[in-house]
């Protein structure tokens, strides 16, 4: 059966949300400013007003089948979602796609952002075994293996930003040392510039601005986001030789902002990983860009419609 499905994508400022026809092209789309402080309630308003606006725009005689919601955070196949909370006051324990779907009585389905925003580049390549990394203030994965994202046991799966790569090293607020994520998310991008500068940088200076210099030939920025890249590769080694991915693709702030960071990580695999499983793999850059969340979502929903079809 053929339906319009919404897919919504909630970050830390903004809720997108896009209406898909039964082709899969967005027809409508719309954003939101996140009320984050207002906690779960207000977000949740916010995603039922944003669902109501869409609605307004499915053709008359057309129904709106289902609703996919991408969210920071880990999420379990309740749609409930748990672990370290986000940014969001109350959010962990709420029980996501039970409250929208009560308030709107339309059929939702919940995930991961990073893990649908591997989905929808996944899709976009025909590529049915895709890993993603998005390097931002954290460094998200998301694993697609046999056409579905792998979402693991409660949601956990493709937590790429928590392998160790320095073993006793720097403190991690999940609680470990030496994650990825304190090597090459954003904060530790600027402290390492800090460093090698011998703090001659700014301390308001950011992760674009470095970026800036790296692209203009500052030796010092670019020694920054190489080690980075070094410690990014580390832990997609580890991932390689347990998921076997056919594309690696690279995405997130950081590498919109540093583009050739994603070739330094190609190169930088090379030591740091099964050689043999290295040479079957591509290392890319995303192509769908900062619209991968909701084209998730909207893969989703569409996955969600079809089940329900063929079960009645
Ligand atoms: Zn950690």
């Amino acid at each position: 059966m053929r339906a319009y499905v919404a897919g919504l994508d909630l970050g830390g400022s903004s809720l997108k949300a896009a209406l898909f026809d039964p082709s899969g092209i967005a027809v409508f789309e719309c954003r939101e400013p996140t009320p984050a402080s207002g906690g779960a309630r207000e977000v949740i308003e916010t995603i039922v007003r944003a669902i109501a606006n869409l609605s307004e725009h499915v053709p008359a005689g057309q129904t709106l089948r289902a609703v996919g919601i991408g969210t920071p955070g880990l999420i379990d196949d309740s749609g409930t979602i748990h672990g370290p909370a986000v940014n969001i006051a109350g959010w962990q324990g709420t029980s996501l796609t039970d409250a929208v779907c009560e308030r709107t009585g339309i059929v939702c389905i919940a995930g991961n952002d990073v893990n649908l925003a591997a989905l929808a580049e996944a899709q976009t390549r025909g590529c049915d075994e895709l890993l993603l990394v998005a390097l931002g203030t954290g460094i998200g994965g998301g694993v697609v293996s046999g056409g579905r994202v792998v979402t693991g046991n409660r949601g956990m799966g493709g937590e790429i930003g928590h392998v160790v790569v320095v073993p006793d090293g720097d403190a991690c607020a999940c609680g470990q040392r030496g994650c990825v994520e304190r090597y090459a998310g954003s904060a530790a991008l600027i402290a390492r510039y800090r460093e090698l500068t011998e703090r001659g940088a700014d301390a308001d200076i950011d992760v674009a601005e470095i970026a800036r210099r790296a692209l203009a030939g500052d030796a010092d920025a670019c020694t920054a986001f190489a080690n980075a890249a070094r410690m990014v590769a580390r832990a997609i080694g580890y991932a390689l030789s347990i998921v076997a991915p056919e594309v690696v693709v690279i995405g997130g702030g950081i590498a919109e902002l540093y583009p050739p960071v994603v070739a330094a990580i190609d190169v930088a695999l090379g030591g740091e990983s099964f050689p043999y499983i290295r040479a079957c793999t591509r290392v890319e850059s995303a192509t769908v860009g900062n619209r991968a969340g909701v084209i998730g979502a909207g893969i989703a929903a569409r996955d969600l419609s079809n089940r329900i079809a063929a079960d009645s």
